[in-house]
């Protein structure tokens, strides 16, 4: 029997023109495509119809995970789907864990994609241009004191910082305490970007101030970008300058 294949594959932010080619190919070539009903929904009209799409609910990551291993343990080759970057906040960690832990000999490999951060930011203009720091608001896998203190180091650090998980119907008031710590180092006036479905149909784009942010618009579809201590908006676009030093600013600029 021919050894099995996994492919954890990370299709951006759900639509064709953000996937990449070897993303599209990896679902394409597969004998079995494993994810979330809602991202199977997303991506299942721009491929065959006759291709095998297995939808699993919300937060059965390992049962999904699971049966990913099974069907590839069996000789398929098969994808695991997750949205933007596989590897960030998605299946590509689970899949090994849960590999291993199953004792699997199969090859596994992870494919890359543009994520949440990536999208927004451009839509919101430039505001990732200088060192950037990632944090979940979710506090299903992580103590909210931890992440609240990843939130103040960022602070401290004068990251620009990019909110997944902002919030949901749950955890209403992370957001607000997220943006209360930062205030205790950056102005009430940083710009703050918000965009709701990046890169999907209906998106929406909103830029918002650090002061105002615990009563913006935002929810488990949207990714929150809150600018450094030089973030400033221009024309609608959210900037933030590659360089700091006013004398040779464009040094260092590829
Ligand atoms: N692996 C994904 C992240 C999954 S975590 C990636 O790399 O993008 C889920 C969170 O990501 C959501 O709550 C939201 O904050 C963010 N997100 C994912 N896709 C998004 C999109 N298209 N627009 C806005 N936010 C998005």
């Amino acid at each position: 029997m021919a050894k099995g294949k996994l492919t954890v594959v990370g299709f951006g932010p759900g639509s064709l023109d953000n996937m990449t080619i070897r993303a599209e190919r990896a679902i394409r070539e597969a004998d079995e495509v494993v994810g979330y009903t809602a991202y199977i929904d997303m991506i299942k009209d721009y491929f065959d119809k006759d291709m095998h799409f297995i939808s699993t609910g919300m937060r059965k990551e390992v049962d999904r995970c699971k049966m990913a291993v099974e069907e590839a343990m069996k000789g398929k080759n098969v994808a695991i789907v997750s949205s933007g970057d596989s590897g960030i906040y998605g299946m590509a960690g689970i899949v090994y864990e849960v590999a291993d832990e199953m004792n699997a000999d199969i090859d596994i490999d992870v494919v890359p994609g543009m994520t949440a951060a990536s999208t927004a930011a451009s839509v919101l203009g430039a505001p990732l241009m200088h060192d950037l720091a990632i944090i979940s608001l979710s506090d299903l896998m992580t103590p909210l004191d931890q992440i609240m203190k990843r939130v103040d180091c960022a602070g401290v650090g004068d990251f620009v910082i990019a909110l997944y998980n902002p919030k949901s119907v749950k955890r209403s008031e992370y957001l607000g305490q997220a943006a209360d710590i930062i205030m205790k180092y950056r102005s009430p006036e940083t710009p703050v970007g918000i965009v709701k479905d990046a890169g999907r149909p209906g998106e929406k784009k909103q830029i918002v101030t650090l002061g105002t942010l615990k009563d913006a618009e935002v929810d488990m579809f949207s990714i929150v970008i809150i600018g450094n201590s030089k973030t400033y908006v221009k024309n609608g676009r959210m900037i933030t300058p590659r360089g700091y030093k006013e004398k040779g600013r464009m040094d260092g600029v590829i």
